[in-house]
């Protein structure tokens, strides 16, 4: 859980849950007239957050974590800083990413 300065209180991780997911970033590189979630600035502190979470998380091998937006891969080296932690703490977890693909044009 992630008590809020204002006391609200968030669930950021179900133990039993198949799939969990983690926002890394409310950015977005498209503006697509359906998005739930409209573009906004990134909050640096979701980074350390996300960080937190996967260092102090036990997660099944059975167990899926995704990685959602916004746009993730526009965190660049804070991206791959999250894929390093993904890697080393929960190296058999099935990984999951919701993205937009812009990126990729960029090898
Ligand atoms: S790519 Fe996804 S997050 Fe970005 S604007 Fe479109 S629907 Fe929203």
């Amino acid at each position: 859980m992630l008590i809020g300065t204002d006391g609200t209180i968030s669930v950021v991780w179900e133990k039993k849950s198949p799939t969990n997911s983690l926002l890394l970033t409310e950015m977005c590189n498209c503006h697509c007239l359906m998005c739930p979630q409209p573009p906004k600035a990134h909050d640096k502190t979701l980074t350390e957050i996300n960080s937190r979470i996967l260092n102090l998380v036990k997660i099944e091998k059975n167990q899926t974590i995704c990685l959602t937006g916004g746009e993730p891969t526009l965190l660049k080296e804070d991206f791959f800083d999250i894929l390093g932690v993904i890697n080393k703490k929960h190296p058999k977890t099935n990984v999951m990413m919701l993205t937009n693909g812009k990126s990729f044009a960029n090898f």
